[in-house]
């Protein structure tokens, strides 16, 4: 049985407060014949060293180039609740697909709401906010699945999107760690339901960071760094302050949550592009002023 989104209801796994859906698995669909990860016409994905000689994964980051939105949103805008035209978002995921040599329906989403929940998706979700917000699984920032055919998708202008893979027990991960996320232990999180749900070890897993907002640009105020103390042990080691500003470094909290959960250093692969300091390839949600598009991280199984 599959319920409708307005209707479904999903039970909170009390040791990890992972949400599975109230859905039964389907038949699994392939997710395409080329299996090139690189090229379409004119869109360029973006792929990750410490993930390239796994067999049998599909991922890749997409840029701001090479699809048909305009002006804030010019052109590989594949956010759909971002203000841009709803056929041009669709258009651009249809490239973005295509590139990734895999069906737009094979795509699975979770709402993004910058919080730390962590989903379990199963072949049921097949689909789930591939083409619409309405259908994206509910109050998820974090997904995870061992069902191959699935495309895991998370957008981005500046916040971190994590790839978390499991090569021997082949499962996958993807989070989107805001900055609340990233207090909320949402890496940390997906890697414990990882363990828990789906058999992994942390250190088998590897574990990929997309382009994203850099210290270097993500100055933030005083409540920012009161608000971590509260949330994360030491968290003063991933601020710093420069000419009297405030920064924080994402990338470096989102590693050491990912270490402390177990992943081996040398598994973990962090972003060398900040997405506001190259604007002109990313979209970036501080370079723009708050108006732009999103681009993405998939990441599925075979
Ligand atoms: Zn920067």
């Amino acid at each position: 049985m599959i319920l409708s989104p307005e209707r479904e209801s999903f039970r909170r796994c009390p040791s990890s407060s992972v949400r599975r859906w109230g859905v039964s698995p389907l038949g699994l669909m392939g997710v395409g014949e080329s299996g090139s990860l690189v090229f379409g016409m004119t869109v360029t994905l973006h792929h990750f060293g410490t993930l390239s000689d796994i067999e049998g994964i599909v991922h890749g980051v997409s840029t701001r180039h090479g699809g048909v939105s305009r002006g804030a949103f010019e052109s590989l805008n594949v956010g759909l609740h971002v203000g841009d035209e709803a056929e041009a978002v669709l258009e651009n995921r249809r490239r973005l697909c295509e590139a990734a040599g895999v069906p737009l329906d094979s795509l699975v989403a979770g709402a993004q709401v910058l919080g730390n929940a962590v989903g379990w998706v199963t072949a049921a979700h097949r689909g789930r906010g591939a083409r619409d917000v309405a259908t994206a699984l509910p109050d998820i920032d974090a997904l995870i699945t061992d069902t191959p055919g699935l495309v895991l998708a998370a957008f981005s202008a500046d916040c971190p999107l994590l790839a978390l893979v499991d090569p021997r027990r082949r499962a996958v991960g993807l989070v989107h760690a805001s900055r609340r996320g990233t207090l909320g232990r949402i890496a940390a999180r997906a890697v414990r339901a990882m363990e828990r749900l789906l058999g992994c070890r942390p250190a088998d897993l590897r574990a990929a960071i997309a382009p994203s907002i850099g210290p270097c640009c993500y100055e933030v105020g005083d409540e920012a760094l009161a608000e971590a103390r509260q949330a994360l042990l030491d968290a003063d080691r991933f601020f710093a302050r420069r000419d009297g500003r405030l920064h924080l470094d994402l990338w470096a909290a989102n590693t050491a949550q990912l270490v402390e959960a177990g992943l081996p250093p040398q598994h973990i692969e962090a972003p060398t592009i900040c997405t506001c300091c190259r604007s002109d390839k990313f979209f970036s949600h501080r370079a723009s002023g708050g108006r732009t598009g999103r681009f993405a991280l998939l990441l599925g199984l075979r």
